[in-house]
């Protein structure tokens, strides 16, 4: 497709979207009395206009009812959950029985590492993308601790290249196999956070098995971003928070996938607690812990009943557009238009200001680019927010817009980049 850097160009890619119905049932933030264009749904998802309305039947419900809300109407509490599974499962790829909305991402991390982290013998270590997010980093290292390893010696990060500032799937593979049957587990991310990148799943699982090592993923910026196949993949587990592309709320609740092959392993350990004690027994209060089949049996504590809520009505509307696919391919037009047009600033301001760290190609990144702003980058950034466009802010030099197909228009991209060359040209000219 040839692009204009026009509002024309962009009005007519929005007439002929489909997906356009979906952004007037979100609520934009406003400055100055004026919508943001918000392209920061990488970080926290706006906020679904049905959220308020299901929040607030659920606390009718719990006014009215009290404690007999967890059994008693259509939407007992006690099974509340399998109705958003379902639509998780849809979202990622996976079977409902193997997913379960529960805790949020990083105590998730670890309550599967403590599963499927299993180091014995010489085979003890870890694989991660280097740069991973620092929560990861954290978890692995004190899972790493934990089990009595020295973390400098366990895990191992793959790096981009000198000069690059992405991963080759290539060298990831290569490191897979190099590290062979010292590998416990590949716990990688799906979409890395800083530079966008969108990893290739199905082959860094394919390589990891191959070695006999288990493989999970982190899909924080994944999940409600692109398309998932974590079933078909054979991905031994993931997990992943619903706050960002999935519109969940802030603090919202996360989301963890076991693959069905593990149903039935006995000898996977786990940090128990009563909700994902066998459902029909759970109330029999006995000793000694039988797991409820399925993802469901790694609940700890009972239904969180407000976030799952909120990720409920979020997941509906994922449903209503019908989940990834899509998506994907409005989101796929967004990031090339965005790339148009930033190549049209370099260009309208002679110089190469702005550097994409993104991967080049569509399929190779989610709905992000990540953009060093060579020159005044802060103050650039700055000058945006003033002017209503809300991306978010990377030290030292990154500007990371996420524009996103469920709620984002390409006149939004068109408008954010008009606003960036003209605080550029400003910054720039002052500085002479
Ligand atoms: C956002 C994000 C997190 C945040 O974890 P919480 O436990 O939800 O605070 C963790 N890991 C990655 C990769 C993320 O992108």
């Amino acid at each position: 497709m040839q692009f204009e850097n026009t509002l024309d160009f962009a009005k007519s890619l929005d007439k002929a979207d489909d997906l356009g119905r979906f952004r007037e049932q979100f609520i934009f933030p406003t400055q100055n009395e004026k919508e943001f264009i918000y392209l920061c749904g990488n970080s926290l998802g706006l906020q679904p206009k049905r959220t308020k309305k299901m929040l607030s039947e659920q606390l009718n419900n719990w006014g009215d009812k009290a404690v007999e809300g967890w059994f008693e109407g259509e939407e007992a509490w006690m099974y509340y959950h399998k109705g958003v599974n379902a639509l998780m499962g849809e979202l990622v790829g996976a079977k409902a029985a193997e997913v379960c909305a529960m805790n949020t991402l990083t105590v998730n991390l670890h309550l599967l590492m403590v599963s499927f982290y299993a180091p014995k013998g010489k085979r003890i270590k870890i694989i991660m993308e280097k740069g991973a997010f620092p929560s990861d980093q954290y978890a692995i290292e004190s899972q790493v601790r934990f089990n009595g390893y020295n973390p400098a010696e366990t895990i191992i990060e793959v790096a981009p290249r000198a000069g690059e500032h992405t991963l080759r799937t290539e060298d990831i593979v290569a490191e897979i196999l190099a590290q062979g049957d010292e590998l416990a587990l590949v716990l990688f991310g799906g979409v890395n956070y800083f530079t966008g990148q969108l990893f290739n799943m199905a082959a860094i699982t394919k390589t990891g098995h191959s070695v006999g090592a288990t493989v999970g993923f982190d899909l924080a910026h994944a999940a409600g971003n692109v398309p998932l196949s974590l079933h078909d993949w054979n991905v031994d587990f993931a997990c992943w928070c619903s706050y960002k592309y999935q519109n969940a709320g802030p603090g919202g609740i996360g989301g963890v996938f076991v693959h069905e092959k593990h149903f039935l392993n006995t000898e996977l350990n786990r940090f128990a607690g009563w909700w994902g004690y066998h459902e029909n027994g759970r109330f029999l209060m006995e000793k000694g812990f039988k797991p409820e089949k399925g993802a469901d049996g790694w609940q700890v504590s009972c239904t969180q009943v407000f976030p799952l809520t909120i990720y409920f009505s979020s997941l509906q509307q994922f449903e209503e557009a019908g989940f990834m696919q899509p998506l994907r391919e409005k989101s796929k037009k967004l990031t090339v238009y965005l790339q148009f047009i930033i190549s049209q600033i370099n260009k309208e301001i002679n110089l190469e200001q702005f550097e994409i760290i993104t991967p080049p190609h569509e399929e190779d990144r989610g709905a992000q680019l990540s953009i060093i702003a060579k020159n005044k980058p802060k103050e650039i950034f700055n000058a945006l927010v003033a002017k209503n466009v809300l991306g978010d802010w990377r030290e030292p030099n990154v500007i990371r817009f996420s524009p996103v197909p469920m709620y984002n228009s390409f006149e939004d991209v068109f408008r954010a980049g008009a606003l960036l060359l003209e605080v550029t040209q400003q910054l720039l000219k002052a500085e002479h």
